[in-house]
């Protein structure tokens, strides 16, 4: 029997540059590179997926929550970054994809929204909360989402996530075959949304900011934590992952540097 999972495809659309020192305690000053990473799933009866969507290149371009953002956060994003583009380069159409899973709405999740017409929205219900009821601090810059959003949108609540995951985490099993299992994986932002593919890979977004930095991410410095939606559930979510590693669970950061492309 063919696997549902065909492939998992790995996109970098542009980066931003932080100081270790200033994120973490105890860590000595050293700038890094993190790319923001979208990934493209082809499930072989529900088709293209997109697990979030990058930056735009316009992300300098946002008024002033854009600047004191590229204040604190240096971006460097071309046009040919954009994740539209690095599509069109592999034969995939804007059209051709019907459904993106958001993890959350920060900027470097949301910048290729609008080029996405014909996509539904997966979200959770948190997530779909903060955008309607956005304060600054939640980074929500309205000009990269469609006019239609919330009519896209399609809600996943606590009470779906009914599928036991290895013993130790409940999720919503979205195409209903075990192939991609909706976990929770909050404390960055409010109901922020991790996907498990084939029980062997947890897009795991911003939980964490690379698999070398879980430990340090339990003792985080007081400006950088001041972004984290809950430190509390920060950790806890820092816990969920450690376990999930120790049962093989491959993890991905949005801002791993990963130099797999393929990585199904
Ligand atoms: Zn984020």
């Amino acid at each position: 029997m063919q696997p549902a999972i065909k492939s998992v495809k790995y996109f970098s659309c542009g980066y931003c540059t932080n100081n270790l020192g200033r994120v973490f305690k105890g860590m000595r000053g050293e700038k890094r590179k993190f790319p923001a990473g979208a990934f493209l799933i082809e499930h072989a009866k529900h088709g293209l997926i997109l697990f979030d969507t990058g930056y735009s290149a316009n992300i300098c371009k946002t008024g002033f929550v854009g600047r004191a953002y590229n204040f604190f956060n240096p971006t460097l994003v071309e046009e040919n970054d954009e994740l539209k583009y690095q599509l069109s380069k592999i034969g995939t159409r804007p059209e051709d994809i019907k459904t993106i899973i958001l993890s959350h709405l920060h900027p470097d999740h949301i910048g290729g929204l609008r080029s996405f017409g014909k996509a539904n929205f997966i979200v959770s219900k948190e997530t779909i909360n903060t955008y309607k009821n956005r304060r600054i601090r939640d980074l929500i810059m309205q000009r990269f989402f469609p006019a239609d959003f919330e009519d896209r949108a399609n809600v996943i609540s606590d009470k779906m996530m009914v599928t036991e995951v290895l013993g130790a985490l409940k999720g919503y099993d979205l195409f209903n075959d075990g192939s991609l299992i909706l976990l929770k994986l909050g404390g960055h932002a409010s109901g922020q949304l991790g996907a498990l593919i084939d029980n062997k890979i947890l897009l795991a977004a911003d939980s964490c900011w690379g698999n070398d930095l879980i430990d340090l991410s339990y003792h985080m410095k007081f400006p950088a934590s001041l972004i984290q939606d809950n430190m509390r559930e920060y950790r806890n979510t820092l816990d969920n992952l450690k376990l999930l590693k120790k049962k093989g669970i491959n993890l991905v950061f949005s801002h791993d540097a990963n130099n797999k492309k393929e990585l199904l």
